[in-house]
């Protein structure tokens, strides 16, 4: 075979990928289940590069040079395995198979185990960026050997985006399911961002009572500061639309009923068996959730509370640069703690994930692109130890400056009655860390109380517990 790379599954995202590497010069093997659309893809983009349109699976595997390379870009779940079941009998040792799509960590490492017993190298890869991203220049997060990147990496530098100082956004993130898991997180940071924005619309529509073409310039102006960011640039771009059939603004005739596909449910999922707090993350995927239950909403109508009442023009403008302080500390918060959920990731698994490097694969092509990103790659490349991202001096230092609005616009929300999980949860988190103490200890002493779960004394070693049923004395626990 000539191809250097093949791509089976020609759905939007592996069409485009497809394309992304015949463009930048690349011979590409082509196939799909159903044959229609391999043919469509050639007839209509066949003359952007070099494609090999192949339509059974000996064919595909054929026409690819050795070690081979396909990336599998079929739906998550079932049709992946059933796609790797079909192509691995027909692979060689040292051959890599490609899984762009987005799996479950724990399949990724499921099915890099069985194929590395064939001698087949499995790469879990995260793509983020939609459809735009896969043509363009997608951040590519892969996961596997050591080895197998060495063969990959250059291809996937082609087609990936570039940061602005013209770095491709693909790193080897680190072995088996790393890539993967890492993708889940950019997707529950994803939630997050977009959920803290929305809180943001809400407050400026309610309490300063600006219309969604006004916040459509208010985050228009923000996007050309510290808050510069895709998600930011896209919301202004939503807010300003207006809906052909009513000539209303698009925002108030669509139902407002959130969906979700079930990564920021993974991410939050996984956070909880390795214990990290992730409540920024966790609010965003249960506003989604509240938000589709409307059931509830319907039943409780009635409920009371205050009407919110617009400031006049002169507050409402005070208000909304408190609102930017709000968001960009919350937006500190929700990546802190998404940063800790991939440390913690790396450790339970061994994985040895470069914080840095993630952030720095982030800064283009993936949906939470931000400016933002290139200064977590400073704070994560200038101490990789780093406990927390709260902890370096210059986030420190701007959460601390924002701290005092971004409480005032709590309370505002509070009083108001306007409902802001996230700001609130990721306020909630900056104050825990910095409490001299936590009612944990309280906690502790309750549970000992009921299960004699025993407790730790902040002046001796060793457990210990009070016999709370009968004259209190303190014992050591075995
Ligand atoms: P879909 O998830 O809609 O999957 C459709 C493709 O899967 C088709 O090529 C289809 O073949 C193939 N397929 C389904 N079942 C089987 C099977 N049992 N055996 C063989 N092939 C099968 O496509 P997308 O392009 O939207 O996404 C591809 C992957 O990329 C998914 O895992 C998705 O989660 C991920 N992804 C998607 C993004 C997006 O924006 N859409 C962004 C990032 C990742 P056929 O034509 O024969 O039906």
């Amino acid at each position: 075979g000539t191809a250097q790379i093949g791509v089976t599954g020609l759905a939007v995202m592996g069409r485009n990928l497809a394309r992304n590497f015949a463009r930048n010069g690349l011979t590409v093997a082509v196939h799909n289940r159903t044959a229609a659309k391999t043919r469509a893809l050639v007839e209509e983009f066949g003359e952007e590069g070099r494609f090999v349109p192949t339509e059974s699976a000996e064919e595909f595997v054929a026409a690819l040079e050795r070690p081979r390379r396909l990336v599998v870009m079929v739906k998550a779940g079932e049709p992946t395995d059933a796609v790797i079941q079909e192509f691995a009998p027909l692979l060689e040792e040292g051959d890599v198979i490609i899984d762009g799509g987005n799996a479950h960590f724990e399949d990724t490492r499921r099915r890099e185990r069985e194929l590395r017993e064939r001698g087949i190298h499995f790469v879990g890869a995260g793509v983020s960026g939609g459809e735009e991203g896969a043509l363009h220049g997608p951040s590519i997060m892969p996961g596997g050997s050591a080895e197998s990147y060495e063969s990959l990496g250059p291809l996937l530098e082609k087609i990936a985006a570039k940061a602005p100082d013209g770095t491709p956004c693909v790193t080897h993130v680190g072995p088996d399911g790393a890539g993967h898991f890492v993708k889940m997180v950019h997707n529950g940071i994803e939630y997050a961002d977009m959920q803290l924005i929305a809180e943001a619309y809400h407050l400026l529509r309610t309490v300063a009572g600006y219309s969604p073409a006004k916040i459509a310039k208010t985050f228009r102006g923000w996007n050309t500061g510290r808050l510069d960011s895709y998600l930011i640039e896209i919301t202004a771009e939503v807010l300003a639309h207006e809906d052909a059939a009513t000539g209303k603004p698009f925002v108030d005739v669509v139902q407002d009923r959130a969906e979700q596909k079930g990564t920021g449910r993974w991410t939050v999922q996984i956070a909880l068996d390795l214990g990290v707090p992730v409540s920024g993350i966790a609010e965003a995927v249960f506003a989604r959730s509240l938000s589709g239950h409307a059931e509830l909403r319907e039943a409780s109508g009635a409920l009371a509370g205050p009407v919110p009442e617009p400031l006049d023009e002169k507050a409402a403008e005070a208000f909304a640069a408190q609102v930017e302080q709000a968001l960009y500390a919350s937006k500190i918060v929700s990546y802190t703690q998404g940063f800790h959920q991939i440390r913690a990731g790396s450790e339970q698994y061994e994985w040895g994930v470069d914080l840095g490097s993630v952030a720095a694969i982030w800064r283009a092509g993936c949906i939470i692109r931000a400016a933002f990103l290139d200064r977590i790659r400073a704070a994560f490349d200038a101490e990789p130890d780093l406990v927390s991202l709260l902890s370096d001096k210059r986030f420190g230092e701007e959460i601390g400056a924002a701290q005092e609005d971004w409480r005032a616009v709590v309370v505002a929300a509070t009083r108001q009655g306007v409902p802001v999980p996230g700001f609130s949860a990721a306020l909630a988190y900056y104050d825990a860390l910095r409490a001299e103490r936590l009612p944990a200890a309280l906690t502790q002493g309750q549970r000992d109380f009921f299960g004699a779960h025993t407790y730790r004394r902040v002046d001796r070693e060793g457990s210990f517990h009070t016999l709370w049923g009968g004259d209190r004395t303190e014992v050591e626990a075995g």
